[in-house]
């Protein structure tokens, strides 16, 4: 134990305990991080593989359980991660295969997950300033797809992604997984379409909106002098008209085959590529 610099193996947190019986409680808990009713009872949330952690730590969320496997023993970053959690005060497991495979229901799984305090950023503290850039999903149900957009989002160097209506849980383990670590650098908000209407009145910026039957080509407009939030709509429905009428422009992307339409993460791409070419800063680079 040395590589947790001497910390006694009592359970208690900020300490080490060594796990091997699937019926453990500290492992029943995690497990039922699966569901967003005990993932909001434990304001908790489940984060797989040792960048992720590292990511999460470096950023300054707060963990509350570090596991890992007991193959992972020796590994000076993990040895690491496991010294920084216990110095945070967090639970550290040294867990056997069998738990860490019961854990993730995965056949491999990574040998290091963190269980992280949930945050969100409110509404009223979203202030954009400059040539900033908000995506604001509407509805949005797909983990992989919101997963997506949060990585794309921190990708671009959005500033956010605020989530308006009924949307998929951020902290459901798909999107994690999806964000590969995104989710830990891009500040979230949750919104009704009401509380985001009066927020958007207030608004100086562009609101554009996407739509498929939007009158505007996306290409013909620059982005450059305000700040920009980039609506986008839910997968199946699109848009819905008390949203779509409150947008400055709404925006079109071009099709030529037979889809209907474009996958929203892959439109949300798109268009957040645009808004950064179109004001040419990103990198700093102009666009050729
Ligand atoms: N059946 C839906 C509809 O009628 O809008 C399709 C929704 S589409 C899968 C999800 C979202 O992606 C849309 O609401 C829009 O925000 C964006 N989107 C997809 N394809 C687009 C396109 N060609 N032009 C503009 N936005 C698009």
């Amino acid at each position: 134990m040395s590589g947790y610099a001497g910390v006694p193996r009592t359970g208690a947190p900020g300490q080490v305990k060594e796990v091997t019986s699937l019926a453990n409680p500290v492992i029943k808990d995690i497990k039922s991080l699966a569901l967003k009713k005990f993932r909001d009872q434990q304001n908790a949330f489940l984060a797989e593989g040792l960048k992720l952690v590292i990511d999460a730590l470096d950023l300054g969320w707060t963990i509350k359980t570090l596991v890992f496997a007991k193959s992972a023993l020796g590994n000076p970053l993990v040895e690491k991660v496991a010294a920084r959690s216990v110095a945070a005060g967090a639970l550290v497991l040294e867990v056997s295969e069998k738990v860490l495979t019961s854990v993730t229901r995965k056949d491999n799984p990574q040998t290091v997950l963190g269980v992280f305090e949930q945050k969100l950023t409110a509404l009223r503290d979203v202030r954009l300033s400059g040539s900033d850039v908000w995506v604001a999903l509407d509805r949005i149900r797909d983990p992989g797809n919101l997963g997506t957009v949060i990585r794309t989002a921190d990708a671009v160097g959005a500033k956010g992604v605020l989530l308006v209506g009924d949307c998929v849980d951020p902290f459901a383990l798909e999107t994690v997984r999806a964000t590969m670590g995104s989710i830990f650098a891009v500040p979230l908000v949750k919104a009704t379409p009401d509380a985001f209407l009066a927020w958007r009145k207030e608004f100086k910026g562009l609101v554009a909106g996407t739509h498929l039957k939007g009158a505007v080509d996306y290409r013909s407009v620059r982005f450059a002098d305000k700040p920009v939030v980039l609506l986008m709509g839910n997968e199946s429905q699109g848009l819905p008209e008390p949203l779509a009428e409150r947008c400055d422009v709404l925006l079109r992307i071009p099709q030529a085959g037979r889809a209907d339409s474009l996958n929203l993460a892959v439109a949300t791409g798109i268009m957040l590529y645009e808004v950064r070419r179109s004001a040419l800063i990103l990198d700093g680079v102009p666009a050729a």
